[in-house]
């Protein structure tokens, strides 16, 4: 068998190394267009030291990396003046060169032919072979003609970055945030021989542009870099070599093998460097590969067909958690009011593999500062300077919003006893009881409608009744004697989402003959094919309505209740006018964002002036409208904003169904994440809903600043159903 491997680096290079130990009468050859001795590149981290597959793939080149690693356990961000240290965090570095140096030595030991200085640019040769390896990198030259079998998406970042080195000795992996007059720029600092660290330089692009790096030299991006982290560098020097400024390429191929071709390496995928993971996964690809071939010596579709098997959901799962880390990175301005050790806490958690529970058994100092500032930071009592506060995790911490003072951070949203018919009856009043006495800072209720066409399905409870109302006075008092809980009460309208069936029935199914009733919406715009066509609003109907959700308000707080609020989201009433999608309106509520908006800010104010100014109000939206055409997460962060000014306190985040034809992200992360931008970015507080009833998960969203409270998810009951009044919140300040 006689196989190519195209490019040198580290998956091509181990490839080649295993493809001779599994089978050493073939014959491998591997073509690289730079000398042998070629210094591009920095250090490269490992951020798993014990490589265990390594070992067991290749003793003698494994020893050879383990003995070149430069260890270190600290992470430690600087920011605003502070620089704070978190242990327990165990990542090897190295220097590129030296570990293609003992690459390079070992193919050669193994009888690999290694050319060098010789660019492969004529895809015809590579037929001469009986299996070729394109393991030639982000650019790949196989993977661009060959691109119709491919199908590689690109997808560019959003800053720009440069790799450096610098011999300013750094004994942690170090992350720096400098404010200029620019924006913001941060460094990834990191040891990987004894005296050079590698230093990857990142901004936004407008700072970018704004500083002149577009245009300037490579010894200008130095002196300016170099200004930049003065404080840091202590008089050393920042070193360039080859240190272009580039936008991350996030790279995925619908296909890696084209006959007897296959991508390895970066040629496949690429995974952002801010988790450290690029050459691992290369030479992780590599194992795999030699070891399919191991298994199937001449049957090279099967090979390549289980090489591409294993493979590709390892390296998808982590192209994901390395979105998720790029995101908080391209984004890091907004997180620059962050205190370091919120700041560091945020970065150690960015990608959802490591949570609050893990950093404690890393370094519990660092976790009992974050605890410690977290709970200082609602808790408006003086402490003497220099005492330390034994504080509870940030899910027991109290949260004050306006006079309201919530115990913890936990929120539960019971799903009304008798399948939507809501508050009817004493029995679920004392149901409703009976979750708060669990020990949730909050209780929200089901929605109720604000008029009798708000409602969504015939079993919705109507806030314009008599009993309803009588029914949420008896729950306030029981909560409030019974029960240190708060109660929230949520009320909307449904608009052109109403007059459906019960949930019981089906989702969005709308009910027919004369039980249905007539709906109204920001257009004339059915909500799905076939369903009734609803009333274009007009003036009239907009006072109405709005007097409707200011009627609802002054029940509720007559009532007792706590806290207000208002359901602006999933396609209802409300977002029925924010959307471009159900609002194509001429006239002064259509058109703008600002013009669609007017209306449902319209009822916010109306309501904010006879809601208490002592209690909260707070409105559910949705994340996105899931469509290409509609509205968007920067289109939701206004909203917030707007919302804020006018006196909300809080947005409950949510994903889901928005209009029929969009298609939600429904990953368990999408709602923190979307509960992050609009918090962060819009100043407003936030309530996310945690996926999971664990403290673990609570305690990580509040204390990376996702979100200011968690609505926990109903629990399953013992009979196997879902029983919303089992949950105990356990332990507190
Ligand atoms: C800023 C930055 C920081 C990074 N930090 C880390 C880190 O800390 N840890 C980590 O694990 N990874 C890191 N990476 C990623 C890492 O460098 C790559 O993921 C890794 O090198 C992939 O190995 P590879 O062998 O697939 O490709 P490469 O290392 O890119 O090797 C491809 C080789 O192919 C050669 N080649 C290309 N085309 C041709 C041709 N037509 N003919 C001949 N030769 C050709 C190239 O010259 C090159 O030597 C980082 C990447 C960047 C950009």
């Amino acid at each position: 068998m006689k196989v190519l491997v195209l490019g040198g680096g580290p998956g091509g290079l181990y490839a080649a190394i295993l493809l001779r130990k599994v089978h050493p009468e073939w014959s491998v050859e591997l073509i690289e267009r730079n000398p042998s001795d070629a210094t591009y590149g920095w250090g490269i981290v490992f951020s798993d030291r014990t490589l265990a597959s390594f070992r067991e793939a290749d003793a003698t080149s494994y020893r050879e990396i383990v003995d070149r690693f430069v260890l270190w356990e600290v992470i430690e961000v600087r920011h605003l003046g502070e620089a704070i240290r978190c242990g327990g965090n165990v990542f090897a570095g190295m220097s590129r060169k030296v570990l293609l140096d003992v690459l390079q030595r070992r193919a050669r030991e193994l009888g690999v032919v290694l050319t060098f200085r010789t660019e492969l640019g004529d895809p015809s040769r590579l037929e001469a072979y009986d299996l070729c390896i394109a393991a030639d990198g982000a650019n790949s030259f196989v993977r661009r003609s060959f691109a119709s079998t491919f199908r590689p998406r690109v997808q560019l970042g959003r800053s720009k970055y440069a790799w450096f080195g610098t011999d300013q000795l750094f004994d942690a992996f170090t992350f720096i945030f400098r404010a200029t007059e620019h924006g913001l720029f941060q460094a990834h600092v990191y040891p990987h021989i004894g005296a050079v660290a590698t230093m990857v330089i990142e901004c936004a692009e407008s700072t970018w542009h704004a500083a002149g790096l577009d245009e300037a030299s490579e010894a200008e991006n130095v002196a300016f870099c170099e200004r930049v982290f003065r404080e840091d560098l202590g008089g050393h020097r920042i070193l360039a070599n080859k240190s272009d400024w580039l936008s991350f390429p996030t790279i995925r191929n619908r296909s890696w093998r084209h006959g007897r071709l296959v991508l390895l390496g970066d040629a496949a995928h690429t995974a952002h460097f801010s988790v450290g993971s690029g050459t691992k996964l290369a030479m992780e690809d590599a194992i795999a590969l030699a070891s399919a071939f191991g298994r199937h010596a001449v049957d090279v579709e099967r090979a390549l067909d289980e090489y591409e098997l294993e493979r590709r959901p390892v390296v998808e799962a982590l192209q994901q958690a390395a979105l998720e880390s790029q995101e908080v990175f391209e984004n890091s301005a907004r997180y620059a009011h962050f205190s370091a050790p919120a700041l560091a806490f945020h970065l150690l958690t960015r990608s959802s593999r490591i949570s609050y529970d893990e950093l404690r058994r890393r370094d519990s100092s660092f976790i009992d500062r974050i605890d410690s500032e977290f709970f200082d930071a609602h808790d408006e009592r003086a402490r003497p300077p220099g005492t330390r506060r034994l504080a509870p995790p940030p899910a027991f911490a109290p949260l004050r919003l306006r006079r309201l003072e919530l115990a913890n951070r936990v929120v539960l949203a019971p799903a009304p006893a008798d399948g939507g018919r809501g508050l009817r009856g004493e029995a679920a009043s004392a149901a409703l009881v009976r979750s708060a006495l669990g020990g949730a800072g909050l209780m929200l209720t089901e929605i109720f409608a604000v008029s009798p066409e708000g409602r969504i399905t015939p079993d919705c409870s109507g806030i314009y009744r008599a009993e309803t109302a009588a029914g949420l006075r008896r729950l306030a008092e029981l909560v409030h004697e019974q029960t240190d809980t708060k109660l929230g009460v949520q009320i909307g309208h449904a608009g052109r989402r109403g007059s459906m069936r019960p949930r019981r029935e089906g989702l969005d199914r709308p009910l027919e003959g004369g039980a249905a009733w007539p709906l109204l919406s920001a257009s004339a715009i059915a909500y799905a094919p076939g369903h009734p066509l609803p009333s274009e609003m007009t003036r009239a109907a907009m006072d109405r309505v709005r007097d409707d959700f200011v009627r609802a308000a002054r029940t509720v707080d007559r009532a007792g209740a706590d806290l207000l609020q208002l359901h602006a989201a999933q396609g209802y009433l409300l977002w029925s006018f924010l959307s471009p999608v159900s609002n194509r309106r001429t006239d002064s509520w259509g058109g703008s964002l600002e013009r669609r908006a007017a209306f449902p800010l319209e009822v916010v104010v109306a309501v904010r002036e006879v809601w208490p100014d002592t209690k909260p109000l707070s409105v559910v939206l949705s994340a996105s409208d899931w469509l290409d055409d509609g509205l968007g997460p920067d289109d939701v962060v206004a909203i917030a904003r707007m919302l804020h000014d006018r006196g909300c306190d809080l947005a409950h985040v949510i994903t889901g169904i928005v209009q029929f034809e969009g298609c939600p992200r429904y990953d368990a992360y999408a709602s923190t994440l979307h509960s992050d931008r609009v918090r962060n970015e819009s100043g407003i507080a936030t309530l996310v809903a945690v996926r999971s009833a664990t403290t673990d998960e609570i305690n990580g969203i509040l204390a990376a600043g996702r979100g200011d409270l968690c609505l926990l998810p109903p629990q399953p009951s013992e009979a196997g159903g879902f029983d919303p009044h089992t949950i105990v919140v356990e332990g507190g300040a």
